[in-house]
């Protein structure tokens, strides 16, 4: 049977079936990932959370970097692979949609807000790291250029950043505990597009398969859980998706 074929007989045997992703599934719009070459850890250190929270330099670097990606992250759409999770999540084939990304683009498919867990956060807005008040960027770029500093929030005075969680940042409670219930309840995960060496992220696809949900792989380079999958798919992602929407 082709990996197609056999991809295609899971899901459709599938009752409860989840779709977990990195960031090699927004590759094919344009974003790169970690990983690969050239990729995003080859060009710039990641501003680590407690440097964030102490120096007002990090601060400022780091919305200096992200305003520099802005007209990136706006011209940036979702791709083929993006639209078959959605349609994939619209059948009701696939009930939600874990995302390790930052980037908007399973929402921005038509994926139901509460149906992506975002793991990582958001990078499309910020939010105050003690309260949790929410911004848009404008709000903060306007401040920054104004004041030329990272601005603090309006209710508690705390830092303001993106709603991405940085490296020695805690993880989103809820999000964790709503990955893990999923993962416990599916009884098919399909992993796309990530090298799942990210903890504790990389911990769903593992725990999802222990606890008896058939488990899919789709990357091109092998993963350290390819051995416990039932199926591994080394191919790009709009490549192996395709083929699903009209079966
Ligand atoms: P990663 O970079 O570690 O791994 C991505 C994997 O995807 C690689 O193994 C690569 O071979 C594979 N890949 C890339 N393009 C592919 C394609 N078209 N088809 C098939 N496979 C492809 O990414 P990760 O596991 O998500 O971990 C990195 C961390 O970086 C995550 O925590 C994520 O939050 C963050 N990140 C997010 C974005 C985003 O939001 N788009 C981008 C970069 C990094």
């Amino acid at each position: 049977m082709s990996d197609a074929a056999a991809l295609a007989a899971l899901l459709r045997a599938a009752r409860r079936a989840v779709i977990f992703t990195g960031a090699g599934m927004s590759t094919e719009s344009g974003i790169p990932d970690f990983r690969s070459p050239g990729g995003i850890w080859t060009k710039m250190m990641p501003v680590q959370f407690q440097d964030y929270v102490s120096d007002p330099e990090a601060r400022r670097v780091s919305w200096q970097r992200r305003f520099e990606m802005e007209e990136t992250w706006n011209a940036t759409k979702p791709n083929d692979g993006h639209r078959i999770v959605a349609e994939l999540a619209r059948r009701g084939i696939v009930s939600h949609v874990i995302t390790q990304n930052i980037d908007n683009l399973h929402q921005a498919s038509g994926v139901a807000s509460d149906h992506v867990i975002e793991l990582h956060g958001n990078t499309t807005y910020a939010r105050c790291i003690g309260c949790g008040q929410a911004y848009p960027l404008d709000w903060v770029k306007r401040q920054f250029d104004e004041e030329g500093a990272a601005p603090n929030c309006t209710v508690c005075d705390e830092p303001v950043k993106t709603a991405t969680i940085s490296f020695g940042q805690m993880m989103p409670e809820d999000e964790m505990q709503r990955a893990t219930a999923l993962s416990q309840a599916c009884d098919l995960f399909i992993a796309i597009g990530s090298s799942l060496v990210v903890w504790p992220a990389a911990g769903f696809p593992m725990m999802a398969k222990r606890s008896g949900a058939r488990l899919v792989i789709v990357n091109r380079e092998p993963t350290e859980q390819d051995d416990i999958a039932d199926l591994v798919i080394r191919q790009d992602i709009g490549e192996t998706l395709g083929p699903f929407v009209g079966n």
